[in-house]
């Protein structure tokens, strides 16, 4: 593992420059994750909705009003699966591991249209280092819906375009949101209806969509699924499974000069060097925090160091060996164990990552430009004593230079790429990155939805059919393959 994470930041000055690496980054990619950073959510309860047409619709009225401020880009290109068996004077060694070079993007978006920002989210943001001047400045601009023009400029819509056109396996966290924006800002108008919009994706990214929120949630046998949790515990035990000469994941960056512009150097291993015994810390843990990654009291007087929990938990669950209370769930009975360690109520699960203000219902609004984000203390607010559902932890982290979307892009395909590791299936590079071949079949196209014991299933239904936007729009893409492959 290399020590620091590089993340290329790509805005108006330098996309030209940018885009020759960023469209083979994704061309080459084994598959790519991606994360956006909103200017807000609106209502939360609306997006929450039981009904999921209705949540879906109002999902795709959010996307209608609000913006994409930030989309991170991670590219997971696997170079290399390695089975290898060693004998030398110290016994046997086995080597099996998916080494990967990654290539991660945060790109600055701004939106052309009129569109909502939640006052507080931006507040926030800038209060934790968000750089408008430079979004505004600086900012890649784009429309959103239908195509207007028929260019081939260099745009975020093209480079989402390139996306479809490589047709990669796409890698989200607790992803429904995102994809319903990334489809309105750079693609075209949502459909109406959610069958029809899952059939689209469907046809859209033909190796499949996976969520690493899903999968945590409903597939492995972890304490909390939030992103940062999850990136790190996947790290320790991806470092277990190294030493068990079992199947692991290697990671390598290219190798950027390190004074090159643009790009910012991320520490990403700490939990590696994180000791609990060694911590002069010695507040016990807030459970809200441990849990959902993040908490609703201001005032709260318990560690949330994230490195913290995710040791402390792995000591708890080490302890109850057997009769873990985390070693048994799937099936989404984790829901039960999150209820039961913390007093917050079901709509208060940490959902993402986008804006904090989330669940208040009266959350101020003013109508401009740009960006949210969110965090624990800001939560807070919340008169009704509803939590906010998308703050995470890694906002205080990283919130000093705002790259916040690409590191996120980055976690969600290292959870996913351990994943893939941890099933053992994919055994040689002569197998193509399948479902079946990694396998995930029966985990591919389910998106996470909160409050639901069942996911978002894209997949071409009977009685659904894919919209004729979409349609018309594809054939062009798809029929332009070859004259875009070379830009
Ligand atoms: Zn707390």
């Amino acid at each position: 593992m290399e020590e620091k994470l590089p993340i290329i930041e790509v805005t108006g000055d330098n996309l030209a420059q940018v885009w020759p690496s960023l469209s083979k980054a994704l061309r080459d990619a084994t598959f790519v994750a991606m994360d956006c950073e909103l200017s807000g959510l609106g209502n939360r309860s609306k997006i929450k909705s039981f009904e999921l047409d209705v949540r879906y619709q109002n999902m795709a009225e959010v996307a209608r009003n609000y913006a994409i401020v930030a989309l991170g880009i991670s590219c997971f290109s696997c170079n290399s699966v390695s089975s290898i068996d060693m004998q030398d004077e110290k016994g046997e060694e086995q080597i099996r591991s998916h080494d990967y070079m990654v290539q991660t993007f945060n790109v600055l978006t701004m939106c052309t249209d009129p569109f909502t920002v939640e006052c507080d989210s931006l507040k926030f943001l800038h209060n934790h280092g968000f750089d408008f001047n430079k979004l505004y400045a600086k900012g890649i601009l784009y429309y959103k819906g239908c195509d207007r023009k028929n260019d081939k400029s260099l745009s975020v819509r093209n480079l989402f375009t390139k996306l479809l056109e490589y047709r990669k396996p796409l890698i989200v966290h607790n992803g429904l949101i995102d994809l319903i924006f990334l489809y309105q800002s750079f693609y075209c108008d949502l459909p109406k209806k959610n069958d029809t919009f899952a059939a689209d994706l469907d046809d859209l990214f033909p190796s499949g969509i996976y969520d690493t929120k899903y999968l945590a949630e409903f597939h492995q046998a972890v304490p909390a699924t939030y992103l940062e949790y999850l990136f790190k515990k996947m790290q320790l035990k991806n470092i277990s499974r190294q030493r068990n000469g079992q199947w692991h994941v290697r990671l390598r960056f290219p190798p950027y000069p390190r004074q090159t512009p643009n790009i910012d150097w991320y520490s990403y291993l700490q939990i590696f060097s994180y000791r609990v015994e060694e911590d002069t810390d010695k507040r016990d843990l807030c459970q809200n925090y441990a849990f959902h990654g993040f908490c609703n009291d201001v005032k709260c007087s318990l560690s949330h160091n994230i490195n913290r929990v995710v040791k402390v938990l792995q000591m708890q669950g080490a302890k109850k060996h057997g009769d873990s209370k985390y070693s048994s769930f799937k099936g989404g009975s984790l829901v039960h164990v999150i209820e039961k360690f913390t007093k917050t109520r079901e709509e208060g699960k940490p959902q993402k990552r986008k804006s904090s203000s989330e669940n208040v219902p009266s959350a101020k609004k003013c109508h401009l430009s740009s960006k949210e984000t969110n965090e624990p203390e800001d939560i807070t607010k919340n008169s009704n004593g509803v939590v906010p559902e998308q703050v995470q932890p890694q906002n205080l982290r990283r919130s000093a230079n705002g790259h916040r979307a690409g590191y996120d892009a980055f976690m969600t395909g290292y959870i996913f790429a351990s994943i893939v590791s941890d099933k053992g299936v994919w055994t040689s590079k002569d197998n193509p990155f399948t479902p079946e071949n990694i396998g995930l079949a029966d985990q591919v196209n389910k998106v996470y939805l909160g409050g639901k014991n069942f996911p978002f299933l894209i997949r071409t239904g009977a009685y659904a059919s894919k919209s004729s936007k979409h349609c018309s729009k594809i054939e062009k893409v798809r029929s332009s393959e070859s004259t875009l492959r070379n830009v």
